[in-house]
């Protein structure tokens, strides 16, 4: 991490428990969040669509913020069971991710379609956390700079700016597999991303926050957050149990160097 980019800890929660499971989360991760005042790190959890009025009634009063886990590109009209960023804002989100990897091999989502997301997030005034990352036969191909560059053209929208946008390094290969990249492989990784954050938008595009997603646990948090172009984790997995998710958002400051 730098100075002049807060840290950003977003647990992806996917389609998992129901609304009470989700609330009794928020309220365990609101009280470990209480007796660490002080942390750095913007907090943000984001739960299936059908318990974000829960998890936000949850969330009220603490530094907890919520978003989506996917949305439509068209802010409203004929397209029956999505939901669109405008929704999202009225439920009081402030975050969006799009363009997730199990979205694009699930749903067959493309670089255009996350840009169109990503667009839409924005013009309902929420901030997308665009994610990219190469498959295992990509990375083995020598392919993981080429692809991350590609899909930085291709999925992040024109005027994109630290305060509209955030991105998710996570490659595919290392989502709930309990594998990761080395910290060497990490670092090399974002440093590319940015290098192409700003060889696309410009010097300000420095600013931009870029996370960490892919089996990021407690153990393993601190050294890659610690890494300087890492500005903060996407969570899977270990954002579904309150105490995994405090120890990463613990792990994100400047206190965690020295022990954790
Ligand atoms: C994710 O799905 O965004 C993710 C990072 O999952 P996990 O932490 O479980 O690998």
């Amino acid at each position: 991490m730098q100075p002049g980019r807060r840290p950003l800890i977003a647990g992806n929660w996917k389609m998992n428990g129901l609304k009470a499971d989700s609330s009794a989360r928020v309220r365990n991760l609101a009280t470990l969040l209480r007796g660490a005042a002080g942390l750095p790190a913007e907090i943000v959890v984001c739960p299936p669509a059908t318990q974000i009025a829960a998890v936000v009634e949850a969330a009220a009063g603490t530094p907890i913020l919520v978003g989506g886990q996917d949305c439509h590109g068209q802010p409203k009209g004929a397209h029956t069971g999505d939901v669109s960023a405008p929704m999202l804002a009225d439920l009081g989100c402030r975050y969006v991710i799009v363009g997730h990897s199990e979205r694009r091999a699930n749903h067959g989502e493309g670089d255009a379609l996350v840009a169109a997301k990503a667009a839409a997030v924005r013009a309902a005034g929420l901030v997308p956390i665009i994610c990219i990352g190469e498959t295992a036969a990509e990375r083995n191909a020598g392919q993981a700079v080429a692809v991350a560059g590609r899909q930085i053209d291709a999925s992040v929208p024109a005027g994109t700016t630290p305060a509209n946008t955030v991105i998710a390094y996570e490659p595919v290969w290392a989502i709930g597999t309990g594998r990761t990249p080395t910290i060497e492989e990490i670092a090399e990784m974002h440093a590319a991303i940015r290098a192409r954050l700003v060889g696309r938008f410009g010097a300000p595009a420095a600013g931009v926050r870029v996370l960490y997603g892919g089996s990021m646990k407690p153990e393993n948090a601190g050294p890659i957050l610690q890494v300087a172009d890492v500005d903060g984790g996407l969570i899977g997995g270990a954002s579904l149990e309150a105490a995994d998710f405090f120890a990463i958002c613990r792990a994100s400051g400047p206190e965690a160097s020295a022990g954790d």
